[in-house]
């Protein structure tokens, strides 16, 4: 039967065809072994099923070094292209794996549901808020402790943020203990430990995003091709600028109900500083992938992959812009329109959260410790030397 839009299953079998027709070259040439953690984990594998399809996809991280590498890629008539391959598994994963089960048929997660989502987010909040309170106090100024509650009240702030939080969070967990399962049995008599703590150095430094390391493979300065480490220090600042986020929203959480004192607080507090510091790294961090996205060879990558990844950027920069906005504005009359411009950002960003580009980074973590466990199981039925 051809593969068209009408038959989605057959798509699906036609991505994982394709995606195994690579990878069983791959495994038979082994040149790109050094490059990252998906052909030392390939190695070890005769066939490759579908369980390890999900594996494999998830430890890419579409750095293209095979691609650029690859003496079969097109033209020649093996075709390989295995960022492309691999990115078009992982797409699927995140939505055969996506909860509750009942959304996995109908989810088309593309750079258009998310904004949509997002801008529908920010007019629903507005729409209430201009339903319910006096346009007086919406556009008026409002200074010191609280201001932000006489605007939006607490109860609602924090009952609205608490349920898409936690109905996130929930979602999130069951797909990636889904895909857990769907990575197939997790092997035995492996240090727990020392597997964790191989993990959190693979995220912590993002050492598979250096492609066995010269760095990421892309257009930069004008240049063709050029191997650099910016794609990571992106990644980092991008990374790192959201746990610092969190950081600022956990002091300012514990501020509130140890000490009651209440936001906004002042230029110079710890909530405000860390989340200055991360709303201008999570922009920086956007733009720069956005930018590295836009420069680069369009070949290794699917279409249909792109324009999810892009909108996820969009609505995280968005996000962060707003809050800045917000703390440079907030002693001005604008503070009402920009604190639901903000709000709904943040509550769009969560509820599209498990159900697209995010879902790379808690299976990327799921598929680094996967591998970690392989590695670790390896080394201990390895005979002595
Ligand atoms: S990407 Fe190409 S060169 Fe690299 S291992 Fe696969 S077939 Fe060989
Ligand atoms: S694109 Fe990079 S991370 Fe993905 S398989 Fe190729 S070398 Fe590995």
């Amino acid at each position: 039967m051809p593969c068209t839009e009408d038959h989605p299953e057959d798509i699906a079998a036609d991505i994982m065809a394709e995606a195994r027709r690579a990878l069983e070259i791959c495994n038979a040439c082994q040149y790109c072994n050094g490059y990252c953690a998906v052909f030392r984990t390939l190695k070890a594998r005769r066939q490759v099923g579908t369980a390890d399809l999900l594996f494999l996809a998830n430890l890419c991280h579409n750095c293209r070094s095979c691609y650029h590498a690859c003496q079969y890629a097109p033209p020649h008539a093996f075709g390989v292209n295995l960022p492309k391959s691999l990115s078009l598994v992982r797409q699927r994963s995140y939505r055969d794996h996506a909860w509750p089960p009942l959304l996995r048929r109908r989810l088309r997660y593309t750079g258009r549901a998310v904004v949509i989502a997002t801008l529908l987010a920010v007019e629903v909040l507005t729409l209430a808020a201009i339903l319910a309170v006096p346009a007086g106090t919406l556009l008026g100024r409002h200074s010191g402790p609280g201001a932000f509650y006489r605007v939006v009240p607490w109860e609602v702030m924090a009952g609205v943020a608490g349920i898409v939080m936690l109905w996130s969070l929930l979602a999130i967990a069951l797909s990636v203990a889904a895909f857990w399962r769907g990575m197939g049995p997790a092997p035995a008599g492996v240090s727990l430990p020392a597997a964790l703590r191989d993990t959190v150095l693979d995220v912590l430094t993002l050492r598979n995003l250096g492609g066995g390391g010269a760095g990421c493979y892309g257009r930069e300065g004008g240049r063709e091709g050029g191997l650099s480490q910016t794609r990571r220090r992106f990644h980092h600042a991008l990374f790192y600028s959201v746990a610092l986020c969190f950081a600022s929203t956990a002091v300012a959480t514990l501020y509130d109900h140890l000490f009651g004192w209440q936001a906004p607080y002042p230029v110079l507090s710890l909530p405000v500083l860390l989340g200055s510091l991360g709303g201008g790294g999570i922009m920086a961090g956007t733009a720069g992938l956005a930018l590295l996205k836009r420069r680069a060879d369009p070949v290794p990558v699917a279409a249909s992959v792109t324009g999810g990844d892009r909108a996820f950027l969009l609505v995280l920069f968005l996000a962060a812009a707003s809050g800045l906005a917000l703390l440079a504005l907030r002693g001005t009359a604008a503070m009402g329109p920009l604190l639901l411009t903000h709000l709904g950002i943040v509550l769009g960003v969560f509820a599209t959260l498990p159900y697209g580009k995010f879902l790379h980074a808690p299976f990327r973590v799921a598929a680094l410790l996967r591998a970690a466990m392989e590695r670790n199981a390896g080394s201990r039925t390895r005979p002595p030397a």
